[in-house]
């Protein structure tokens, strides 16, 4: 193993020791949490590196960055997962659908008729969440928390899709714990199974309010080159 391979496997371990306990103290176990390497605008060789020490499942943000890098990766690696945490353009729909595993930011209905219709014309179904803007802050995307059961409701009637779970990011000047309790509580209200939330800073807090997944970027990676 070359040295950063080896500190690229200390960081991951760390984090996932770190899942573990949070997990542990809210009577859940580790198991029942993803940790999802956020990507975006890191290095190709951290992406090498990551690889090499086994991890698999990538978060991006962006539907472009995402497919030129990973589209010629699927091949050698048949078990990667990855997932959309950025927000979706409806143009973009269909290179979306043929790459990703999960969507996580589905926002509005255009978007879901775009997906339903890229979905028909490839036959492939990615799993889908909604993000919640739970702090209902202007500039974010997101669903209004009130609106949640209502937007649901119309992906099924209209799209028949089944959502598998629920994203947000919160505001970053307040503390996370009551936004992740809040979507929690949306998810469960609404019978949805999975929560995407927390981020390097707060994924532990994110665990003990019911994260299935935590998606974590410098904290793994190293520091976002800022180019
Ligand atoms: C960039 C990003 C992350 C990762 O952020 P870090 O602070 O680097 O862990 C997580 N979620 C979303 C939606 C992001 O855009």
């Amino acid at each position: 193993m070359t040295d950063a391979v080896t500190e690229f496997a200390a960081r991951r371990n760390d984090i996932l020791k770190r899942i573990g306990t949070a997990a542990r103290a809210a009577d859940r176990s580790v198991g029942d949490v993803a940790l999802v390497g956020v990507s975006k605008k890191q290095p190709e060789d951290r992406i090498e590196t990551a690889l090499a020490s086994g991890h698999r499942v990538f978060g991006e943000s962006r539907v472009q960055e995402a497919e030129a890098r990973w589209s010629p990766r699927r091949v050698d690696y048949p078990d990667l997962e990855l997932r959309l945490i950025g927000p979706l353009q409806t143009n973009k729909a269909e290179q979306a659908v043929a790459l990703f595993d999960v969507i996580e930011t589905l926002d509005r209905l255009k978007l879901a008729r775009a997906l339903r219709k890229a979905m028909d014309r490839t036959g492939r179904c990615p799993s889908l969440y909604v993000q919640v803007n739970t702090g209902e802050e202007d500039q974010k995307a997101g669903i209004a928390p009130h609106d949640v059961p209502d937007f649901l409701e119309n992906l099924r009637s209209e799209f028949g899709f089944e959502i598998d779970g629920l994203m947000c990011i919160p505001p970053v000047d307040e503390p996370a714990g009551p936004h992740f309790a809040l979507l929690a509580d949306l998810a469960a209200a609404n019978a949805i199974a999975n929560l995407s939330m927390g981020m390097s800073d707060d994924f532990e807090t994110a665990v003990k309010f019911g994260a299935t997944s935590v998606r974590v970027g410098s904290a793994l990676f190293g520091t976002r080159p800022s180019a």
